[in-house]
């Protein structure tokens, strides 16, 4: 089974939904692999858009299916992101779900995917706090259906690997942190008029005073923490210049590689119920 066939097949792209039912009996002969982007619409200060992580997410996900001739969905913009929602009335904009809510949908997308013959289905995480909550899901879906369920997460958020030489914070301003420089120039690099720089401020992640001088690089993940949820660190302009093209080529790469490797493992699931005959819906007649 080639992935690279697919190219072939002449689709206008390889979103899912640009593609009609036919399109997608087709792929289905050459691969069966298939990426979900993920993220969340949240508040990321006053300078970037609720999308931002939704963006990185997409970014990834069109860039590596286009690339290497993998479909990929829409993006689910629904996250979990409770520690965003600040006081009521406040209007910070972010819609977040309840983790079961969450885990539902989840369930639901990807037992949909794996009924129509996907067996190999990779999530594109977006958004930190997704992870948190997502782990029983992914191996329910697996455990179940023998379905091979991978979870690919791009440099976001706090997870900054070989882009450390190219961001200019300094490492106590948590240059990968919400809002910060990293997703500062994400979306400056998808689309500058996106981003308000004239609003954006400089703030830093904060430790609570007891735990003494070096208290934010043990605790610095929390964003409990942070009880502003860092505004963002304004130096996108200086990350710009080399940002937008190693991280996207690296990324884009890095998740069009995880695709075809994949084909190595064992993958034959075994059952293929559509979500609402899985019994998660009590109220949905047999
Ligand atoms: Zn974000």
């Amino acid at each position: 089974m080639a992935e690279r066939t697919t190219k072939s097949l002449g689709f206008p792209s390889f979103c899912m939904g640009d593609l009609s039912y036919v399109d997608i009996q087709q792929y289905l002969k050459h691969s069966d692999t298939i990426l979900i982007p993920k993220a969340s619409l949240e508040q990321h200060g006053p300078h970037l858009p609720l999308y931002c992580d939704t963006i990185t997410a997409t970014e990834v996900a069109q860039r590596a299916g286009e690339e290497a001739g993998i479909l990929y969905t829409p993006t689910i913009w629904m996250g979990y992101s409770p520690q965003h929602m600040r006081e009521p009335g406040w209007g910070a904009g972010t819609i977040t779900l309840r983790a079961d809510t969450y885990l539902n949908m989840i369930y639901d997308v990807g037992r949909s995917l794996i009924h129509h013959g996907f067996n190999r289905l990779i999530f594109v995480n977006g958004h930190g706090s997704n992870v948190k909550v997502i782990d029983p899901v992914l191996r329910k879906l697996r455990n179940e259906t023998g379905a091979l369920i991978a979870y690919y997460k791009p440099y976001a958020e706090r997870y900054i690997g070989m882009l450390k030489d190219v961001l200019e914070g300094p490492v106590e301003e948590t240059p990968g942190w919400h809002a910060g420089e990293l997703e500062t120039s994400q979306c400056l690099a998808h689309n500058p008029d996106l981003v308000r720089l004239d609003r954006a401020q400089a703030d830093k992640a904060h430790a609570p005073k007891w735990l003494g001088e070096q208290g934010w690089r043990r605790c610095g993940h929390l964003a409990g923490f942070h009880r502003r949820h860092p505004p963002g660190v304004s130096h996108g302009a200086a990350a710009r210049r080399q940002f937008p093209r190693r991280n996207g080529s690296f990324r884009q790469e890095r998740a069009a590689r995880g695709s075809p490797r994949s084909r190595g493992l064992s993958c034959h699931p075994r059952r293929r119920p559509a979500p609402a005959q899985s019994g998660l819906h009590p109220s949905c007649p047999a």
